[in-house]
């Protein structure tokens, strides 16, 4: 078995401040990557520029990273930031920045980076430090080597072949707190499908099953939040954070499935949101395994069968249209990739695929 999570996590209250030294000592310029709003207005960005000027380490911001980064913003933020000779990244938001974060970091590591790079696997993965402060609660990117890029040309998207773990994670809960109830759910239901999908995958073992039973037990108490039933408080955004936290630990060990498969072409096709996308195959997928494999995920989450399961799912997304055209597309693209379809412990053939997809 192995295990490896090279990352230092800091998961409390008011954690940036408490850290500043740490992270504004990670390198002489801070290359700060953000999305487009949400790192001004949760607070994070002020945050970390706070702790960067009181310990003299200068900056700039590369910000509008797009939700579903393209290679094309990757290599326009790592230009930027070797432009402003930057030698350290630290992303802020949601997985999209925090993915374009680690991809830039590669690039900037490279003499003369092109964006072929990003996948040419024949290279070697050494990229400048990077920290992560996530703002949503779902991708667990700050504890992943995992970067996800659109490529345009493919109409989809993708993993680079490099790992690029962060050095520093800086996990508050404080800065959910104003976040839209749709990105909360959302997010935090791609959490959940990291870590149903990690513990049905072949390469789980005992490190990574704990991990991920024991962040579904931490994000179990959320579900009521999650469809409505109550408002969030400050305690939930840190549990909701740190089940997410968990949920990327536990994938960082075995890599996701066929929800995620799925969802990169719904995503890409018809706009749908990266958790929602995940979310809409995720209890169909749970539902192909064998009970002595799906019940501890169930139980760990709280609910009941996998018919609680499949009606929860089904109420918080009940207004989800995917376009019949982009199911097949995902389905026929899916069902040719042995590597996924083989991948997990859930019994996965033509017409498995079609039950999990939807599709006759
Ligand atoms: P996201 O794409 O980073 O952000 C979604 C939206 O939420 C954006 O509009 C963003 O606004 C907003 N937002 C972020 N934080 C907010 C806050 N605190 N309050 C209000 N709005 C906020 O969403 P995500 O679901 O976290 O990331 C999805 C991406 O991560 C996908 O590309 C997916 O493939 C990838 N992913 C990566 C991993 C991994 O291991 N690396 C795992 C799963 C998924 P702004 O633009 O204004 O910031
Ligand atoms: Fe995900």
């Amino acid at each position: 078995m192995k295990f490896y999570m090279p990352v230092k996590v800091y998961d409390e209250q008011e954690c940036v401040a408490l850290h500043g030294e740490e992270l504004a000592s990670l390198g002489r310029k801070a290359l700060i990557v953000t999305g487009k709003k949400s790192a001004q207005r949760s607070g994070a960005l002020n945050d970390v520029c706070t702790v960067l000027m009181m310990y003299g380490t200068p900056w700039y911001v590369f910000s509008g990273v797009e939700e579903n980064p393209s290679v094309e913003t990757v290599r326009k933020a790592a230009s930027a930031g070797l432009a402003e000779g930057c030698d350290f990244v630290i992303g802020i938001g949601g997985g999209s920045p925090m993915d374009a974060a680690k991809a830039a970091a590669f690039l900037m590591k490279q003499e003369d980076p092109q964006t072929a790079d990003l996948y040419d696997a024949s290279m070697s993965s050494e990229a400048v430090p990077v920290a992560a402060v996530p703002t949503t609660c779902g991708t667990g990117s700050e504890v992943t080597g995992v970067s996800v890029l659109t490529l345009h040309e493919k109409r989809t998207k993708k993993s680079i072949p490099h790992k690029i773990f962060p050095t520093i994670a800086l996990i508050d809960g404080k800065y959910l707190n104003g976040a839209h109830q749709t990105m909360i759910t959302n997010t935090s239901v791609d959490a959940l499908a990291h870590m149903m999908e990690s513990y049905l995958s072949k390469k789980a073992d005992a490190y990574s099953k704990a991990i991920a039973i024991e962040g579904l037990k931490i994000w179990s108490p959320c579900k009521e939040v999650l469809d409505g039933t109550r408002k969030a408080d400050d305690a939930d955004f840190s549990v909701l954070m740190r089940a997410s936290t968990f949920a990327g630990m536990a994938i960082a060990q075995t890599g996701t499935s066929i929800p995620h498969a799925l969802s990169y072409i719904v995503t890409y096709e018809d706009r749908i949101v990266h958790g929602k996308a995940c979310g809409l195959f995720l209890a169909r997928f749970v539902k192909e395994a064998a009970p002595e494999d799906r019940d501890p995920i169930l139980e760990a989450a709280g609910f009941s069968d996998i018919d609680a399961f499949v009606t929860w799912i089904d109420k918080v997304f009940a207004d989800t249209d995917v376009s019949p055209e982009t199911l097949q597309r995902a389905y026929s693209t899916v069902v040719k990739d042995e590597v996924r379809m083989n991948g997990s412990r859930v019994p996965m053939d033509a017409d498995a695929l079609k039950r999990v997809v939807g599709i006759q």
